[in-house]
């Protein structure tokens, strides 16, 4: 009998902060900005330049702490990490190794309607490194600093994950906090979010863990789960061959569906960590952790329970919506500047999802304002316009932001409930299908719909279809 193997994960996840400025220095963090723009002696390593610690960071962090349950740490304090590479200036990065600022946490996720409790064992506070460039010119590499210093955190989770599903459900659990929080946008694909995954395979039933391996480079949910499972085939063929699996770091290649080695994974003790004489212990004193914890907004759990009072939408739509922060905002108000939170839940979770799927997008890249919603809502609602030019409409919302209401003024899309005018096209629909029109009379009900279509398409899809359905079942 072949042999039954189990899968554990766990995941290092890195998160830049949504700061204005960097950790350690006053510049800016801003994405984009011309190469090395936003630097100065401190993020770029010079001998000499001291780093003072951004409250602000602190105050993120402890937010994400408190929010997946964590004990923050009362007296944290930061540590260099030293290893060489030319993205890093200083020649060690400052983390935190020994006291990290939150530990012993976890977040609740569910999948196929179990719920698992992933557990975190801790989060600490560091720097980011600059980027290299490597295709720019052929015989060199150029590096770019603005992203040194920006701060981070890194959420490490215990290897209590068994799938590629339960990893998905615990990072989508992981990003709706932060993002409520206000803490990052979290985009695997811009970078503010970034996974590392560790897994390792072992015969099941087994207690002790297989050698782990760790892959980077994974930017979206899609290519983590295609790596996961890769992987996982690969530790479990190398076992079934009667090889070993190295502890390594491996790149994945998501064009490729591969992973290659990229050096042998270290541990703590090659990097030589020691505490940075630079900056002071973070103190935490109650009156700062107190306020903290009131400052917390509402999380995606408190928010389901108030849309249920407040909307009376159901559960399954309400949980559809705060899935995002962003989504859960534009439903707040457009249900409020409506007055129809049904009809903006539904847009949201119908073409709103199905625009964002089409283009490749995550609902916080959402642009359109709750304004012009609200408005379509409600010429949908008086009739003004029909469903399907409803539909036409919102896509250009959804695209440039319009105004509805001009949009429709100007491109004349009212619909037409002028009986004389539907009474005319219709009698012209009937003469030109008269075999619908037998079928109809024969007692084919749905025969109508030919008709019907006919009718809409002379009238530019602008008729009232209730309307055409009634004078169509008159004339016949
Ligand atoms: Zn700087």
């Amino acid at each position: 009998m072949a042999k039954q193997y189990e899968t554990v994960i766990g995941l290092e996840v890195h998160v830049e902060l949504a700061t204005k400025t960097k950790i350690f220095c006053s510049c800016s963090t801003a994405f984009g900005g011309a190469p090395n723009a936003h630097t100065c002696p401190v993020c770029t390593g010079m001998p000499g330049a001291l780093p003072v610690l951004n409250r602000q960071v602190v105050e993120y962090a402890m937010a994400i702490g408190l929010a997946v349950n964590c004990t923050i740490t009362r007296e944290n304090k930061f540590d260099r990490k030293n290893y060489f590479y030319p993205d890093n200036p200083q020649n060690y990065q400052i983390s935190q190794l020994y006291l990290p600022i939150a530990r012993d946490g976890y977040v609740e996720i569910e999948t196929g309607g179990r719920r698992k409790k992933i557990r975190i064992h801790e989060m600490h506070m560091e720097e980011d490194a600059g980027k290299l460039i490597h295709d720019e010119w052929d015989d060199v590499s150029l590096v770019d600093y603005n992203r040194s210093g920006v701060p981070l955190v890194e959420i490490v989770s215990e290897p209590d994950m068994r799938s590629a599903e339960e990893v998905i459900a615990y990072l989508e659990t992981l990003r709706t906090i932060i993002q409520y929080l206000g803490a990052s946008d979290c985009k695997l694909q811009e970078g503010s979010m970034r996974v590392d995954v560790n897994l390792s395979v072992r015969e099941a039933g087994a207690d002790k863990h297989g050698t782990r391996t760790e892959m980077k480079n994974l930017n979206s949910f899609k290519a983590i789960t295609r790596a996961i499972e890769a992987e996982r085939l690969r530790q479990i063929t190398l076992l079934e061959e009667g090889k070993r699996v190295i502890q390594e770091t491996r790149r994945w290649d998501d064009n490729k569906e591969a992973s290659y080695a990229m050096r042998s994974k270290e541990d703590a003790k090659d990097y030589r960590y020691f505490p940075d004489p630079d900056l002071v212990p973070v103190v935490i004193d109650e009156e700062w952790l107190e306020r903290v914890k009131a400052d917390q907004p509402e999380l995606r759990s408190e928010k389901l329970v108030r849309y249920k009072e407040e909307f009376d939408i159901p559960l399954s739509d309400a949980e559809m919506i705060t899935s995002s922060k962003r989504m859960a905002d534009i439903f707040e108000e457009t249900a409020i500047l409506c007055g129809n939170p049904k009809k903006a839940a539904n847009w949201l979770m119908v073409e709103t999802m199905r625009l964002l799927k089409e283009h490749d997008m995550e609902p916080e890249d959402i642009a359109f304002s709750p304004a012009g919603l609200a408005k379509l809502i409600q010429l949908a609602e008086a009739g003004t316009i029909n469903s399907s030019v409803a539909k036409d409409v919102f896509e250009k919302i959804f695209a440039e932001d319009i105004d509805p209401e001009q949009y429709v003024e100007e491109m004349g899309l009212r619909t037409v409930s002028d009986e004389g005018t539907l009474r005319r096209v219709i009698a012209g629909a009937i003469e030109d299908t008269p075999q619908a029109v037998s079928d109809y009379r024969g007692g084919k009900e749905k025969a109508l719909g030919a008709l019907v279509g006919r009718t809409m398409k002379a009238m530019e899809g602008k008729a009232d279809p209730a309307l055409v359905d009634k004078i169509l079942k008159e004339m016949l």
